[in-house]
């Protein structure tokens, strides 16, 4: 396992677009403070500005995203037994390709301000970014929404996003050339879909009863509504309606 932004980091995590503000240049900072950071960065507890600053995102990620991803998921510490062994299977197998990076991303997607996490490969790793606008943003609507459980809702949509592009990273359909059609696109996220909903989503509902946000929820009731068959027409049709957007701008 290697993530993006070790203490000593030297900015592997470096993205092409060059507007991309990556956390290995915040991470890089707080490194360069070592043990001699006191600053003590409080519990945010809203984030309802359209862009929220750097700092705002450098703290959210610190306090409310990493603790998730790099410190419970990538080191196999994730208390849930089901998706602690799925990411140590997904990651073992990108591994052995391509490095596995995780990068945290301090800019929203360029095609969509709905995007959670995106999968790319580089030459000599496979990259894993999570977008912390987007995270903010999330985190505001659940709260806004009231459910007792919003908090948790949260945390699986994080855990759920990763271990989606970590589907991804690992299904022979991510090899296919990107010719940028909308059937591309579907032939890839059926299959990356399939494997996130039956293999991590479907052991947090069904096992542990836990709350899912709207699109996690979404998500699973289209996989379980169309019978669990990655092959089926239903899928198929269900995965391009909700995908169409992506590819109508
Ligand atoms: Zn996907």
């Amino acid at each position: 396992m290697d993530w993006s932004f070790p203490p000593h980091h030297t900015g592997r995590c470096i993205v092409s677009p060059s507007s991309f503000l990556y956390a290995v240049l915040a991470l890089l900072f707080l490194a360069s403070c070592g043990k001699e950071k006191q600053e003590v960065v409080s519990t945010p507890t809203s984030y309802d500005a359209s862009i929220p600053t750097e700092a705002e995102q450098e703290a959210f990620w610190t306090e409310l995203v990493k603790p998730i991803v790099i410190d419970e998921l990538a080191a196999s510490q994730y208390h849930i037994p089901e998706i602690r062994d799925r990411y140590a299977f997904l990651s073992t197998i990108t591994n052995a390709h391509h490095r596995l990076q995780i990068c945290a991303v301090f800019a929203f997607h360029p095609k969509s301000r709905d995007i959670i996490a995106g999968n790319r490969m580089s030459s000599d790793a496979a990259i894993l970014e999570v977008y912390v606008p987007k995270l903010m943003k999330l985190w505001d609507g659940l709260r806004l929404a009231g459910e007792t459980r919003w908090r948790e809702q949260f945390e699986l949509t994080v855990v759920v996003s990763v271990m989606h592009e970590l589907d991804h990273l690992v299904d022979p359909q991510t090899g296919l050339y990107d010719d940028g059609s909308l059937e591309t696109l579907v032939a890839k996220e059926k299959s990356a879909w399939a494997k996130t909903c039956e293999f991590t989503i479907a052991p947090l509902v069904e096992i542990y009863h836990l709350p899912l946000s709207p699109i996690i929820r979404f998500y699973y009731e289209g996989w379980v509504n169309t019978g669990r068959d990655e092959e089926s027409k239903a899928w198929h049709e269900f995965i391009r309606k909700s995908h169409a957007p992506l590819r109508e701008k």
